[in-house]
This record gives structure tokens, C-alpha cells and sequence, in this order.
């Protein structure tokens, strides 16, 4: 069956990983998380710091120094820096809290986007992030936009954190999430824009299973062919 290339982009916490991973599943196509990668990245530069503030510069001279991998363990797909397991550590708050600033570096971008399409180059994927659609794959065969109302995604966010005790407040999950949001819109290189050709989808209302139908309806019908 000819492969295809799948994009999902859209606002934080969309659902968009779980989406993502289960299409990926039900395909037999890889899951490529670019967000870990801008959080993988968010973490070196964090590191780098003795205070734990982030030096662009620092940051950009050190680049050919961050080695991102996805390996497959007991606990499912989990992201490697430099050959450690940091999978959790990218969720914590720090790590979310800088993402946007660091994500927002031409260069950083560059070096991850780079990497991405070496990734996809033989299709079969399925990755998820802000710029899949526009700048990463622009020819992808199915690219879709999720959106919801920013209380709606604060309260998924807001649950999953505790569930992975993360102590969070409601109210800091959805001030990070708008915050995010603003800037990953407002950058200067490749903003986050629902491509042309993307599907929109507003998640607001749907259950998982019922967007995930959704999505599969257009995919289908694509890998079909
Ligand atoms: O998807 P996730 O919420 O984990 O992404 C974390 C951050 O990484 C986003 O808020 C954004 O700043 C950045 N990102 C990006 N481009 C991507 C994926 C993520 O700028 N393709």
C-alpha cells in the first residue's frame, strides 16, 4: 500500500499526541512527537545553566552537541537526549515554561526541521506539532488543524499533569497554555498557521474516539488509494 505522510498541528493540548500515536498504531506508520524535540532541546539549554535560565547564545554554539533519538521501551515510545531516557523530565513545568522562547530561535528550528524531514523522507508517519503541514512536509499527503476552547484544554492538561504529579494549579496550566499559544503564533519564523489545504478540526465538544473517527475518515480515504 503507498505510503503517506500524516500532519497534525494545532493549539497545546488538543489532543494531538494521543491522536497521533493511535493513527500511527492503527497504520503501522512511526509517531514523530516535534514537540519533545523543541522540549528535548528547551532541557539541554536549561542544563546548560548552572541557574537554570536559558542562554540563546550558549544554547545555539552547543547545538551539534544535543543528540535527539525515539526509542521504543516497556513504557511505550520514550524521547532520549544524548542517550538518556527524558521522557518525563520534558513534561515538568520548567521545561514547558521555556519551550516557546527556545522553540522560537531560527536556528533551533533549522536543526530540528532538518532532522524531521530526514525522518519522513520514506513517508509512513505520523507526526504531530505546529508547523507539520506549512514548513515541515508542505506536501503531506493529510494535514489537519485542531483547535478547542483554551478552559476545555486547560482541564485535559490540568488532569494528565496530576495524574503524572505534577502539582499544578488550573489556573498557571491554562495561563501557560494561552501563553504558548500567543507566542507560538506571533513568532517570526514559522508561526503557528493552519495550512491552506489542513482540515480544521474544533475538539471542544468530541470525545477522543469521536475526533479520532473523524480523523480516520480522511485518512482512509487517502492511504485507500
Ligand atoms: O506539542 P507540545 O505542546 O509538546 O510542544 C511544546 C512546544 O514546542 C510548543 O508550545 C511550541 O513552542 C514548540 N513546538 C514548535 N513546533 C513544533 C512542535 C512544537 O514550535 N513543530
Amino acid at each position: 500500500m503507498q505510503k503517506i505522510i500524516v500532519a497534525i498541528d494545532g493549539h497545546a493540548a488538543t489532543g494531538k499526541s494521543t491522536q497521533s500515536k493511535r493513527l500511527a498504531d492503527t497504520l503501522g506508520y512511526t509517531y514523530i512527537d516535534t514537540g519533545a524535540m523543541y522540549r528535548a532541546v528547551t532541557y539541554f539549554a536549561l542544563k546548560q545553566d548552572p541557574e537554570g535560565s536559558i542562554d540563546p547564545q550558549r544554547l545555539l554554539a552547543s547545538l551539534d552537541q544535543i543528540k535527539i533519538q525515539f526509542r521504543y521501551t516497556s513504557e511505550g515510545q520514550q524521547t532520549f537526549l544524548n542517550g538518556k531516557n527524558i521522557s518525563k523530565a520534558i513534561r515538568q513545568v520548567e521545561v514547558t515554561g521555556h519551550v516557546s522562547q527556545v522553540a522560537k530561535l531560527p536556528e533551533v528550528r533549522a536543526f530540528l526541521v532538518n532532522q524531521q524531514q530526514t525522518m519522513g523522507e520514506n513517508k509512513g508517519i505520523v507526526m504531530d506539532g505546529r508547523d507539520i503541514g506549512t514548513v515541515v512536509f508542505p506536501e503531506a499527503e493529510c494535514k489537519f488543524f485542531l483547535t478547542a476552547r483554551s478552559e476545555i484544554r486547560a482541564k485535559r492538561r490540568h488532569l494528565e499533569q496530576l495524574e503524572q504529579g505534577n502539582e499544578q494549579t488550573l489556573e498557571s496550566v491554562h495561563e501557560n497554555l494561552k501563553e504558548r499559544d500567543h507566542l507560538d503564533s506571533n513568532r517570526s519564523t514559522s508561526p503557528m498557521i493552519k495550512a491552506e489545504d489542513a482540515i480544521e478540526i474544533d475538539v471542544s465538544d468530541a470525545s477522543i474516539d469521536e475526533v479520532y473517527e473523524l480523523l480516520w475518515s480522511h485518512i482512509s480515504k487517502k492511504v485507500a488509494l
